[in-house]
C-alpha cells in the first residue's frame, strides 16, 4: 500500500504478466489484481491468461489508491485516467538483449584446468596478453591511417573538382553546374554509406553506445563482427567524404573494439577460420578486457592521445577496471598512436618525423596566456556549452523518437539520408553565396595550408566562408582555433554556428556511420570564437588575453563537454591534441562547468541513446532511494531449477520451453508428491553448458558416476555463438539417461532474500554478475535476479516528486 511509483504496463502485455507485475510490486496484492481484472469488466474470455491487452489498454497504475479506484469502478475503460502514461522506448527494457558473464568461472573443471596447466601457464598468458595488445594497437593504428588517407583523398578530389567548376562558372554564369556536381557527388557517397548500414545496422552512428553497453555486460548482437568493422570503416569514409556533418573519431573507437575482439579470439566465425590458438581467451571476461583496450586504442589513434584513450576507457567505456588492465590498455593506446604516427609521416613524405600524431591535429597553441580575471569567463563559457549541449541532446532525442515512429522503413531511411546529404550541400552553397563578398587577404590562409576559394573576391583575397565549407571539419576547427584576429565576420560565424548545430543534430541518427566529436568541436569553436570576438571588441586594451582563437578552443571544449558529459578524458584528449599543457586548467574548468550545467537538464548524449534502445544498462551506482527495495521485490519466483543429477528429458524439456540462460542447481531433496523442489543451493549452470552436455552426450545412468568429464575447451568450442537447443536431437533411450551437473556448475554468489537493492546492485557491478540466486535462511533457492531485474528500477523526478519507476521487460 505504500508503493508510490509509476507502474507502466506496455501495450501488448498479457494479463498474466500484468498480474505478475502487480503481484510483485504491490506486496500481497495478487488477489486485488485479479479482482481488478474482472471488476473493470473484461469479458470472461478476455481475462484468459493468454489474452493480450489491446492497443487502448496501456495503463499506468500510479499508486495503490489509483489501483483501488480501478477495483471499485464500473467503467469498462478505466485507462482514460489522467495518470495514464504511454510506454515509449525509454519506459521499456528490451528482453532481446542477453547478458555477458564477466564472473570468474568457479567450476570443478575450471579448477582442474588451472591445476593441470600450472604456474608457468599463468606467466605465458600474461606474455600473450602483452603481445595481443601490441597487435591490437598496430591494427587499430593502421585502420586509422586507412580511414584518414582515403577521406583526405576523396575530399581533395571532390573539392578540387567542384572548386574548378565554380571558378569557371563564376564568369560564365552557370553556377548551377558546380552546384549539381557537388550534390551529385555527395549524394552518391552518402548513399554508399547508407547502404552499408542497411547491410549491417549495428554500424550505425558512432558505435560508442554499443561498445559501452558491451563493456557494461550487455551482449549487443553483431557488435563485434567483421561485417560491422567493414560497414563501420567504409561507412565513415563515405559519410565524411560525402560532406555530412559527422566526424570519424567516434567510429574509430568502435573499429578498435572490433579489431580487439577479433584478434584476441584467434578465429573469425564470419570467415570460418580458426587458428586454434588463444582458446584460453574465449570467455566473456577475457574478451571484455581486450575490447576495452581496443576502444582506448581507437581514441588514441583518433586524437593522438594515448593517455586520453586510457581515460576514455576508464570514464566512458569500461565498467570493470583493474590496475593490470590499465597498463595493458595504455600499451595498446600507445602502440596505436605510434603506428599511426609512423605510417602517416611516411605518407606525408617526412618519414620519421613523429611530431604530429593523431587523425586530428588542432595545431599548437604556443604561449597562450590567461589571467585570473578570465576565470568567471571560463565559467560562463562552460555554462553556455552545458546549455547548448543539453539542448542538442534534447533535440536529437526527440528527433530519434520521431525517426523510430515514422521513419522506420528501409526506403524511408534511404530517402532521409539522401535528403540530409542534399540539404547539407544546399546549405553550404547558400552560405558561400550569402557571404560571397566577405574577403580576406590570402597570406594568413597560406600559413594554415587550407584550401582557399576566391569567388567574387579581388585577386589575392579569398572567401572566408568558403574555407570553412570547402574543408574537412577538422581543418575548419583548426582554422577557427588559429586564424588571425579579424579573419571571421561575427555574423557569418553566428549563422554558421546555428546552421551547423541544426545539421549535426539532424545528421546524427540517419543511417550512416558517424562520429559526434568533430561536429561538436566545430559548433563550439564557432560560438567560442564569437565570444572571443565580442570580448576583444569590448576590451581592446586586453588583446593579448581575449584572443578569439583561445576562446574558440574553450567553446569547443565546452560544447563537447555539454553534449557528452565527459570531463577527465576530454580534458586530457584536448590537452594532448593541442599540445598545450598551459591551457589545461581553463579547459578543465570549462568542461566541469559544462558537465554540471548539462546534467541539470538531462543525461549525456550516449546515455540517452542507450536508454532509448531499452538496453538493460547498469549505471555506476543505484540511487539512494533504492534502499526501499529488497531482493524480494525485485527477484523472479518461482525459479526454474535443476537437480545436481538431472534427467536428460527434463533438461531438454526445460531448455525447449524456457528461454532463461541460467538455472540454479539444487541437491536432491525433491518432494515428489507436491512436485516442489526444496533442495539447497549448489551452483548455477548456464544454458550453453547444458546444450554442450546434450550435444556431447555427456550422460550417465542413475547408478553410474561420471567418468568422462568434458573439459573447458569443450565448452569454449562454440564460443561466442552457441548452437540453439533446436539443433539437438535425442533418442528415447538417451532421454531416459541423466546428466551429472556437479563438475560443470559454477559455484556462484548468492544473496539473502532480505538484501537491499544497492547491495545487490554493487554485487552485479563489482563482480560482473549475470545471475544472482536469492536464498532463504536454509540456503534454499527462493528467487532469481538478473541484470534486467535490476535495470528495471529507475528513479523518476517529476514536478518535485521523486519516485521509483518499474519498467516492463518486452519480449
Ligand atoms: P540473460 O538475459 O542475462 O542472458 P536470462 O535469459 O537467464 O539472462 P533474463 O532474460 O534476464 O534472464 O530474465 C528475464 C526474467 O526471467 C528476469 O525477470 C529473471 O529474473 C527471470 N529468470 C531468469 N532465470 C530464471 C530462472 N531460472 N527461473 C525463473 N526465472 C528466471
Amino acid at each position: 500500500p505504500d508503493f508510490d511509483g509509476g507502474l507502466i504496463i506496455r501495450n501488448g502485455t498479457t494479463v498474466e504478466h500484468v498480474c505478475r507485475i502487480v503481484h510483485r510490486t504491490l506486496v500481497d496484492q495478487f488477489k486485488y489484481a485479479l479482482v481488478w481484472g474482472t471488476s473493470v469488466k473484461f469479458s470472461p474470455q478476455r481475462v484468459g491468461l493468454s489474452h493480450v491487452l489491446q492497443n487502448e489498454d496501456v495503463i499506468c497504475l500510479h499508486t495503490y489508491t489509483s489501483l483501488n479506484s480501478y477495483i471499485t469502478t464500473d467503467d469498462p475503460h478505466p485507462r482514460t485516467s489522467s495518470n495514464t502514461t504511454f510506454a515509449t522506448g525509454e519506459k521499456l527494457l528490451s528482453g532481446h538483449y542477453e547478458s555477458l558473464d564477466y564472473e570468474c568461472d568457479e567450476s570443478e573443471i575450471a579448477h582442474m584446468e588451472e591445476k593441470r596447466l600450472g604456474y608457468q601457464h599463468t606467466r605465458r598468458i600474461v606474455v600473450l596478453k602483452w603481445l595481443i595488445m601490441l597487435l591490437i594497437g598496430i591494427c587499430t593504428g593502421l585502420i586509422a591511417v586507412f580511414v584518414d588517407f582515403t577521406v583526405k583523398n576523396l575530399t581533395k578530389f571532390k573539392f578540387s573538382y567542384v572548386q574548378n567548376k565554380l571558378e569557371t562558372c563564376l564568369s560564365e554564369h552557370c553556377l548551377f553546374k558546380p552546384y549539381l556536381a557537388w550534390i551529385g557527388i555527395n549524394i552518391s557517397m552518402v548513399l554508399i554509406a547508407g547502404l552499408l548500414i542497411l547491410w549491417e545496422p549495428v554500424a550505425r552512428g558512432s558505435g560508442i553506445p554499443q561498445v559501452k553497453c558491451y563493456l557494461n555486460g550487455v551482449a549487443i548482437p553483431h557488435v563485434l563482427r567483421l561485417k560491422a568493422l567493414i560497414a563501420k570503416v567504409l561507412g565513415v569514409i563515405f559519410a565524411v567524404s560525402g560532406g555530412l556533418a559527422v566526424g570519424k573519431e567516434g567510429p574509430m573507437i568502435h573499429a578498435g573494439a572490433i579489431v580487439a575482439g577479433g584478434i584476441s579470439q584467434g578465429k573469425s566465425t564470419s570467415l570460418k577460420f580458426d587458428l586454434h590458438i588463444l582458446k584460453y581467451f574465449r570467455t566473456d571476461k577475457h574478451k571484455r578486457d581486450f575490447v576495452s583496450a581496443g576502444a582506448a586504442a581507437g581514441v588514441a589513434a583518433a586524437f593522438g592521445a594515448p593517455v586520453g584513450g586510457v581515460l576514455f576507457a576508464l570514464e566512458e567505456g569500461a565498467s570493470f577496471f583493474n590496475q593490470q588492465l590499465t597498463w595493458f590498455i595504455f600499451f595498446a593506446s600507445m602502440t596505436s598512436t605510434f603506428t599511426l604516427n609512423v605510417v602517416m609521416s611516411a605518407i606525408d613524405g617526412h618519414f620519421g618525423d613523429l611530431s604530429s600524431p593523431g587523425l586530428i591535429n588542432f595545431g599548437l597553441f604556443k604561449d597562450t596566456p590567461y589571467m585570473w580575471f578570465e576565470l568567471p569567463l571560463f565559467i560562463v563559457v562552460g555554462c553556455i556549452g552545458g546549455i547548448f549541449g543539453a539542448l542538442f541532446n534534447q533535440l536529437n532525442l526527440r528527433l530519434t523518437k520521431f525517426r523510430h515512429h515514422y521513419i522506420n522503413k528501409r526506403w524511408l531511411l534511404v530517402i532521409e539520408v539522401i535528403l540530409v546529404a542534399a540539404t547539407t550541400v544546399v546549405v553550404a552553397f547558400l552560405l558561400i553565396i550569402g557571404t560571397m563578398y566577405e574577403c580576406r587577404p590570402i597570406k594568413t590562409q597560406l600559413e594554415l595550408n587550407s584550401p582557399t576559394i576566391q569567388l567574387y573576391c579581388p585577386d589575392g583575397q579569398y572567401n572566408v566562408m568558403g574555407t570553412i565549407v570547402f574543408s574537412t571539419p577538422e581543418q575548419a576547427v583548426r582554422n577557427l582555433f588559429h586564424s588571425e584576429i579579424g579573419t571571421y565576420y561575427p555574423w557569418s560565424l553566428l549563422v554558421f554556428c546555428i546552421i551547423y548545430f541544426c545539421l549535426t543534430c539532424w545528421t546524427y541518427g540517419v543511417i550512416v556511420s558517424s562520429g559526434l566529436f568533430i561536429p561538436s568541436l566545430l559548433i563550439g569553436a564557432s560560438w567560442g570564437r564569437l565570444v572571443g570576438i565580442v570580448l576583444h571588441t569590448l576590451f581592446p586594451s586586453n588583446v593579448k588575453y581575449f584572443d578569439p582563437g583561445k576562446y574558440a578552443l574553450f567553446g569547443a571544449a565546452s560544447q563537447l563537454g555539454g553534449t557528452m558529459r565527459m570531463t577527465i578524458s576530454l580534458a586530457v584528449i584536448l590537452i594532448e591534441a593541442t599540445g598545450d599543457i598551459g591551457l589545461g586548467l581553463p579547459i578543465m574548468i570549462v568542461l566541469t562547468v559544462a558537465k554540471l550545467t548539462g546534467d541539470y537538464f538531462n543525461e549525456g548524449f550516449f546515455d540517452m541513446h542507450i536508454a532509448l534502445q531499452s538496453v538493460p544498462f547498469l549505471p555506476w551506482q543505484s540511487d539512494i532511494f533504492a534502499y526501499q527495495l529488497s531482493a524480494l521485490n525485485i527477484m523472479s519466483a518461482p525459479v526454474i531449477q535443476l537437480k545436481t543429477v538431472e534427467k536428460v528429458e527434463n533438461i531438454y524439456h526445460i531448455l525447449r520451453t524456457e528461454s532463461h540462460h541460467g538455472f540454479p542447481v539444487v541437491d536432491h531433496h525433491t518432494d515428489e508428491t507436491s512436485n516442489q523442489r526444496a533442495g539447497t543451493f549448489q551452483g548455477i549452470i548456464l544454458r550453453h553448458q547444458l546444450i554442450t552436455m546434450l550435444r556431447k552426450r555427456n550422460f550417465i545412468s542413475l547408478n553410474d558416476s561420471l567418468r568422462d568429464y568434458l573439459t573447458m575447451d569443450d565448452f569454449r568450442e562454440s564460443y561466442p555463438r552457441h548452437p540453439p537447443i533446436e539443433s539437438i536431437h535425442l533418442t528415447n533411450e538417451e532421454r531416459e539417461l541423466y546428466c551429472d551437473l556437479r563438475p560443470y556448475m559454477h559455484l556462484a554468489y548468492t544473496v539473502s532474500h532480505s538484501a537491499t537493492l544497492p547491495r545487490i546492485f554493487s554485487m552485479f557491478r563489482g563482480l560482473g554478475l549475470r545471475h544472482l540466486v536469492v536464498v532463504n535462511d536454509k540456503n534454499e533457492v527462493v528467487g532469481m535476479i538478473t541484470r534486467k531485474d535490476l535495470a528495471r528500477f529507475r528513479m523518476t523526478h517529476k514536478k518535485g516528486h521523486t519516485s521509483i519507476e518499474e519498467l516492463a521487460i518486452s519480449h
